[in-house]
Order: C-alpha cells, then structure tokens, then sequence
C-alpha cells in the first residue's frame, strides 16, 4: 500500500506523521518504509536543496514544478516502486497533490497542467490513500512562527493569499477524490489528529 500525507505548511504533517509511525509499526506484520518529498534518496534530495535555497529567488515558476517533478520521479523509481513491488507499506509526507496546490494553485501555473506534467513523472502511481491535514491558512503560519526556523524555506516570502490558495486546491482535490484523500481536521489538538490519522488507518487497513 502506498499512503501519503498532504496539507499545506503548518498543519502538522512531519510530527503527526512521527507519532503515528512507531504505532503502526506495532500494528503491522509488514515492512513499514517511510519517505519525504522532495527527497527521500541522495539525487531528490540535491534537488530539494536546489528548490528551497532561498538564493534560488530568481527560479521560474514552471522551473520549480519540473523540479518537483524531476525529484519525485527519482524517488519513485529509487525507492517508492521498490518498496512496493516488496510488499511494503510506504508512507510519503507529499506527493502530487502537493504539486497540485503549491505550484498549480499556489504559484498559477493551473492545477491540471500540473497533474498532468506529473503523469509523466509517476507514470500514473497514485496513493491508495492520502491522509490531508487540513488546518485555515492562518493557523498554519502562526504555528510555523512559533514552532520552526525557517531557514532555507521560501515560507516567510509567500503571502497569506498564496496559502490561501494551496489550501483551496488542497479542499477542492479532498472533494473531487472522497475515496482516497481522507480529511483530517488538524486544527484539534496533536493527540486528537494523532487519533483521528490512527482510525482512519484502521479503517481502511483493518490487520
Ligand atoms: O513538507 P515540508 O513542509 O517540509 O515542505 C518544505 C517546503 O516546501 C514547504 O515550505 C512547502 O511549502 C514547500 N513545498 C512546495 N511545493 C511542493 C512541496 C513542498 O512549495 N510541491
Ligand atoms: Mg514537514
């Protein structure tokens, strides 16, 4: 099974995603392998780097998708692909969707140009499930005022509205695909999404 985990900056996505980890490890006989984009393997992450340098300020929009683009295919093929054709249970924080609301809604390259540009990159791989942390726009840059130094990313340049944006296109994906992205509301406490990732879980993987 291949599960992602989707929301826009601040909901909480890398922590919840460290708690529910070790507990579905307990629950599962198989082989759990965790994995982030962009990254996960020496290539993707060269060029996450390159994308969220800050000094990269002049970077096309349509440059930063392909990159996006570019980094998921090599983790796809190095890592994702394998894992699964193992038998593997890979747990993704991001994946198209994110490429969907940031460069497609939030940086108007158009959310269908940019899930199809994927298609080329995935060659159609989709999650079985997608978990999307859903938290107001607001919410999510307080949290990450508090809680994160920002050093490399381009977060502190990018306006409420750009948030805004990828968190209407996070909502309109969530509602066209019902089946697949399950919404969490991230607003509650860190036990209670804890909670709420766990039933979904359990839910759709019973053993
Ligand atoms: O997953 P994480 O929150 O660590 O992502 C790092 C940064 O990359 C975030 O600031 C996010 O906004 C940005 N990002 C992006 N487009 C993507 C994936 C991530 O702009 N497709
Ligand atoms: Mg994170």
């Amino acid at each position: 099974q291949f599960i992602t985990f989707e929301g826009p900056d601040g909901a909480g996505k890398t922590s919840v995603l460290e708690a529910v980890v070790p507990i579905l490890r307990e629950m599962s006989s198989k082989e759990i392998v965790v994995t982030r984009e962009p990254g996960g393997n020496p290539i993707s992450e060269k060029i996450r780097q390159v994308i969220l340098d800050v000094a990269n300020t002049a970077m096309d929009d349509r440059t930063e998708a392909l990159l996006y683009a570019a980094a998921r295919r090599q983790h796809i093929v190095e890592k994702i692909q394998p894992a699964l054709a193992a038998d593997q249970i890979v747990i993704c924080d991001r994946f198209v969707d994110s490429s969907i609301a940031y460069q497609g809604a939030g940086r108007s390259i158009g959310e269908t140009a940019v899930a199809q540009m994927n298609l080329f990159a995935t060659d159609g791989l989709t999650p079985d499930l997608t978990l999307y942390l859903d938290v107001p726009s607001e919410v999510g840059i307080a949290r990450i005022k508090q809680h994160r130094q920002t050093q490399y990313d381009r977060l502190d340049q990018e306006k409420l509205a750009f948030h805004q944006k990828v968190r209407q296109a996070y909502l309109k994906l969530a509602q066209a695909e019902p089946k697949r992205i399950q919404t969490i509301d991230a607003t509650a406490s860190f036990e209670a999404v804890v909670a709420q990732c766990l039933a979904v879980l359990k839910q759709h993987y019973p053993s």
